[in-house]
């Protein structure tokens, strides 16, 4: 009985923890709302550790998208988790995909909020990374 709430309390608590980095990836998005033409302002965060070490939101006029952004810098990320209000895109437009980023810098999870509405990127995610990274969609 008593391991039986401990998972509980176990599944609960990571329950919080992706709602608590969602939000704060929510928050990034509200940075640049309404500034980001026909792209919508999408927020992620990055998390080792329990602990932030980047985050971002998509760029004024809408590119470079926020996981860009967010993983631009020589930080080490692998096995680091994305927190991203939107399903990554994984097609090429004016830029490269973000999926082939978040891949080349081995994050090991990724929570989004929405699918994408755009059908080169909608649902395409999960196929993109299964062979290289589990994924978990909130
Ligand atoms: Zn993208």
């Amino acid at each position: 009985m008593l391991l039986k709430n401990f998972m509980v309390n176990q599944k609960n608590n990571l329950k919080n923890i992706k709602q608590h980095f969602l939000h704060l990836a929510f928050e990034q998005a509200k940075k640049n709302l309404g500034k980001t033409k026909n792209n919508p302002s999408v927020g992620c965060v990055l998390v080792k550790n329990n602990t932030i070490i980047s985050s971002a939101c998509t760029s004024k006029n809408g590119r470079p998208h926020a996981e860009f952004n967010a993983l631009k810098s020589y930080k080490n990320f692998k096995d680091s988790v994305l927190y991203v209000t939107l399903e990554p895109c994984s097609h090429f437009g004016k830029t490269p995909p973000c999926t082939d980023l978040i891949i080349k810098k081995g994050i090991k999870k990724i929570y989004y909020a929405f699918k994408d509405v755009d059908i080169r990127t909608a649902n395409k995610l999960k196929k993109t990374l299964k062979k290289k990274t589990s994924i978990l969609k909130r």
